[in-house]
């Protein structure tokens, strides 16, 4: 998707972006639109580490670190602010960031690594240990949680919801995004009516909602979910969620069935593969759809679990290709703490 050539097809392709993504923001240049952000984000701002060597000294270099010391590429935190020079530790975080989301492992800021780093994103603190895997790259939480009962139910928030798609088509979004998994795996999800009793509690939140992860408007952060056995699962309230893009125009509009069904996943336990084609890759577009289970995830969620007996694989062999991936990571989180599950979306998307 980010098949950038060099710096200037970069800045050209990120400023058109930018500029479509953007209609709030009157047409300023690329810099200007960056230095401006979204809701305080950074991101947007990395467009001009393209290319800048090790050993280079770039103001602003020091947020780049902050973004991979959030999604567990860089540690410790520094007993002084980061600095602003490609140094040795963030060419290593460079490395295990490129092998982690499946780039070309060079150790440079290159124009594919930085669109990347760019681009929409699930926010999860990527701390992990690499474990070498012949053929997988599915990843699970660090004492690989999972859930000990085999029925669970789910609920909607009766006050944290959205009001402009109709509770019927939500219901039937997660209804349908909870049977990929039920279909692979001895586990049944039954919507419940009370929602505090409910395994898994689904609502729309806006801001600082209380567990020390505030939502951050359009983009930015979507979503977040915790691992087994806590079930919260939370939606910004802020995005524009989508049930069909045929009726839904907006450019900033995020299927709320891809991200329900990605964070289904973390809601079972597991982690973010490396394959790009896996519903549990950390990575997706506004205005993108990504809901069918590939390979990858599916023998991730069934070593947890087991197979349905009705489920055969050859059913999914004709349209996965991301068997045969050569790499993988075990997450790591603490086994008594929650982990936080963050969907972040960056307003990067071509
Ligand atoms: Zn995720
Ligand atoms: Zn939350």
């Amino acid at each position: 998707m980010f098949q950038f050539v060099s710096y200037k097809t970069t800045v050209a392709l990120l400023s058109f972006s930018l500029l479509l993504s953007l209609p709030c923001f009157p047409a300023k240049t690329l810099n200007e639109l960056t230095a401006a952000g979204r809701n305080g984000s950074a991101w947007h701002d990395f467009a001009r580490f393209v290319d800048v060597g090790r050993g280079s000294h770039v103001s602003g270099m020091s947020e780049l670190k902050k973004y991979f010391h959030r999604f567990g590429y860089l540690n410790p935190v520094p007993k002084t602010n980061f600095t602003d020079t490609f140094d040795d530790p963030l060419e290593s975080a460079i490395i295990a960031y490129q092998k982690k989301l499946g780039l070309a492992v060079t150790g440079k800021l290159n124009s594919e690594t930085v669109a990347q780093i760019m681009s929409p994103r699930c926010g999860v603190s990527d701390a992990s240990r690499e474990l070498i895997h012949v053929t997988r790259h599915y990843a699970y939480f660090y004492g690989e949680p999972r859930w000990t009962r085999s029925n669970l139910t789910y609920a909607f928030s009766p006050e944290s919801t959205i009001g402009y798609i109709p509770q019927s088509d939500i219901r039937a979004v997660f209804e349908r995004a909870f049977l990929r998994w039920s279909a692979v795996i001895p586990i049944n999800f039954t919507i419940a009516d009370d929602y505090w009793t409910a395994d898994i509690k689904i609502g729309f939140y806006h801001g600082d909602h209380g567990d020390g992860q505030p939502f951050d408007g359009v983009l930015g952060v979507l979503a977040h979910a915790f691992s087994p056995e806590n079930g919260r699962f939370h939606l910004d309230g802020s995005e524009k969620w989508a049930v069909d893009f045929g009726s839904e125009k907006s450019k900033v509009a995020v299927d709320l069935e891809s991200v329900a069904t990605h964070e289904i996943g973390h809601v079972l336990g597991l982690a973010h593969s490396s394959v790009k084609e896996a519903v549990m890759y950390p990575s997706l577009s506004p205005r993108t759809k990504k809901v069918d289970l590939k390979m990858d995830d599916v023998e991730g969620v069934q070593a947890l679990y087991g197979s349905n007996p009705n489920f055969k694989f050859s059913s999914l062999l004709e349209s996965d290709t991301s068997f045969g991936w050569a790499v993988g990571s075990e997450m790591r989180s603490s086994v008594t703490s929650l982990v936080m599950i963050v969907f972040t979306f960056t307003v990067c998307f071509l």
